[in-house]
């Protein structure tokens, strides 16, 4: 059966998981922009992330039959300084136009910090001004609810976001209501042993339904699964869901909100 990894890291992650994952039968990705893992030391690194995610990543995808997409901003934990953020911001709108972008993410807060807020916000008007999809990163930490509140309102500050064009990500028990009464979309991460794992969101799908819910394995470079999305298609197989449930929420609902940026295809590969 097909599917669709709609948050993956890929610049993180090996040529074989590729293969890995197209061999359990995923077509399309979309991988937003996020911390490396290290900050980088001025705004000629992100120039060069943005190339590699618009032109590289699509190009190591596109060998084993699977269509890349991306995101793209300042991630929260880099966007402590407003200065460095506003340059990186600058760098955005001339990689808009690539064929494989998505729209505006992976923004949101880390710590909750006023600086994070001010650049949330302008990267907020920034998805806004071009009519872009936006992503959302939600905090990790105790915090979660806090900063998922704090970042809801800021999107409907701005007064022109359909919520319908936004995805909350990371949603956990306590969170996936609020996020889904709001009108936004909502992604469980499935996490090995943080976040979710494959049997917390089989058991958050049972509580909430199917509607406007996706899961993603956010593979990266710290311990996570490339596998996650099918692994938790077999655990709903095994509780009995049937095959239109497994295949809505790892299809069907990204191929829906994602068709909504007019850059999105899950078509096969033409090769040759
Ligand atoms: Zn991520």
């Amino acid at each position: 059966m097909r599917y669709i990894d709609p948050h993956i890291h890929m610049v993180s992650r090996t040529t074989d998981d590729y293969q890995r994952m197209a061999l359990a039968g995923c077509v399309a990705i979309t991988e937003p922009a996020f911390w490396a893992g290290f900050d980088r030391s001025g705004p000629q690194g992100f120039f060069d992330y943005f190339t590699q995610l618009t032109k590289t990543e699509p190009a190591r995808a596109a060998a084993y039959g699977i269509r890349h997409h991306c995101w793209l901003c300042i991630n929260p934990k880099e966007a402590e300084d407003p200065g460095f953020a506003r340059e990186v911001m600058g760098l955005i709108p001339d990689f808009l136009d690539k064929p494989n972008v998505l729209g505006i993410g992976e923004i949101g807060l880390n710590k909750n910090s006023k600086n994070e807020m001010v650049i949330l916000e302008e990267q907020i008007a920034l998805a806004s001004q071009h009519d872009r999809l936006i992503l959302v990163h939600t905090p990790h930490l105790e915090d979660k609810l806090k900063g998922t509140k704090l970042i809801m309102d800021a999107i409907m500050r701005n007064g022109s976001i359909d919520p319908g064009r936004v995805l909350i990500d990371h949603v956990e028990e306590h969170t996936v209501s609020m996020v889904l009464d709001r009108g936004f979309w909502a992604g469980m991460t499935l996490y090995p042993d943080t976040k979710c794992t494959p049997q917390r969101a089989a058991d958050i799908f049972e509580m909430v339904g199917t509607e406007r819910l996706w899961i993603n394995s956010a593979g990266d470079w710290g311990h996570s699964d490339p596998l996650a999305v099918p692994k938790c298609r077999i655990e709903m197989q095994h509780r009995g869901h049937t095959p239109e449930t497994i295949s809505r929420i790892s299809y069907d609902n990204p191929l829906r909100f994602l068709g909504q940026a007019g850059t999105f295809s899950a078509d096969p590969i033409q090769t040759g």
